[in-house]
């Protein structure tokens, strides 16, 4: 596995529309191995493919609820995926993303989506997620197409290293 180059704004690919994946090959496996060991040492809880410089319709995830001591990390890897359903209660919270370093954003998102997507195999799975999964995988789904969170935000600023440490990216 391979710690990869994340990529930064305003590099252009990230807003790109990403193109679908349709080979669940062996080089798709590598890809997603390397995505999860990048998000780890980053460190972040989600990253989409475009933030390495590969225009794929691809996002991991890996999240612990640490409202929840006995949470277990959540881990996703997520091809083609799309937010089928959004809960019309919508909640504004602080976020970042590794690709906008030294910033943070204040963003309205939906409480709670549905997510259909393809797993790593190809196989189709749903999920119904709320909170902070919800957050992040509206906010990974969106670097798919191109967008990022400073797009949606209320205020975007410069967090001081202790509102850093809170913010998940
Ligand atoms: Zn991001």
């Amino acid at each position: 596995m391979a710690v990869l180059d994340i990529v930064t704004f305003p590099e252009p690919s990230l807003r790109l529309k990403s193109k679908h994946v349709t080979n669940f090959d062996k080089d798709l496996q590598t890809l997603i191995d390397n995505m999860f060991e990048t998000m780890r040492a980053a460190p972040g809880v989600g990253l989409a493919a475009p933030q390495i410089g590969e225009s794929l319709r691809l996002v991991v995830v890996e999240y612990t609820d640490d409202e929840d001591e006995n949470a277990k990390p959540k881990k996703y890897a997520l091809i083609n995926p799309e937010i089928v359903k959004r809960s019309e209660e919508t909640v504004t919270a602080v976020e970042g993303c590794l690709s906008l370093p030294g910033l943070a954003g204040v963003v309205e998102r939906h409480e709670a989506v549905t997510v259909k997507a393809k797993n790593r195999f190809g196989k189709p799975l749903k999920i119904e997620a709320e909170g902070w999964l919800a957050r992040i995988f509206q906010h990974e789904i969106d670097h798919l197409d191109g967008v990022l969170y400073i797009d949606r935000a209320e205020e975007v600023f410069e967090p001081t290293p202790e509102e850093a440490e809170q913010i998940k990216d």
